[in-house]
């Protein structure tokens, strides 16, 4: 019999594959893929990317991962929390996986979710992947902030108004 390796699919940097198994998630069939910290590498700060001198912690988060066919998978993610000596400071160790203290996807589950949210309502992304709304919302903000960035209204002389309607029964000022 054929085995068909799905380590493939989850190509993570930093990260080594533990196992996975199928279960039910309320949300029709599911699986779970376990990760750990590659021990190959250093483990680097998530805020400065400096390496870190001392493990101080560990730690499991869940995270919604892109669907494999019709299973929703879910990352079972196993992470550290270091010593950074630039920081001076105890910080998350950075995983290409995630976005530390971000809502609980996968970066590529959210580059999917930001895409979605282009092309229909915030309700319509939540209901088709079976997430919460308010993380559809969370997700589709951060990508709009990195796309565009905050709006620098410094040295701002002029406010334009590129259109104004006036109808039937609205107000006159003549
Ligand atoms: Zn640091």
């Amino acid at each position: 019999m054929s085995t068909i390796s799905i380590s493939s699919l989850f190509p993570f940097c930093r990260l080594k594959f533990v196992n996975s198994e199928e279960v039910e998630l309320g949300i029709g069939s599911g699986k779970v893929i376990e990760f750990r910290p590659d021990q190959r590498f250093s483990p680097i700060s998530a805020h400065c990317k400096t390496k870190g001198t001392s493990q101080h912690s560990k730690h499991q988060r869940f995270l919604r991962d892109l669907s494999l066919g019709p299973h929703k998978t879910l990352i079972h993610l196993n992470y550290r929390k270091i010593y950074c000596p630039h920081c001076g400071q105890v910080r998350v160790e950075e995983l290409d996986i995630a976005t530390p203290g971000g809502p609980r996807v996968t970066k590529r589950l959210a580059t999917y979710i930001q895409q979605l949210c282009k092309l229909m309502p915030v309700k319509a992304v939540a209901e088709h992947l079976h997430l919460d709304w308010k993380t559809v919302k969370e997700v589709e903000k951060q990508g709009l902030q990195s796309e565009f960035g905050d709006t620098d209204y410094n040295g701002l002389r002029y406010l334009a108004v590129d259109e104004i309607s006036y109808g039937k029964h609205h107000k006159s000022f003549y």
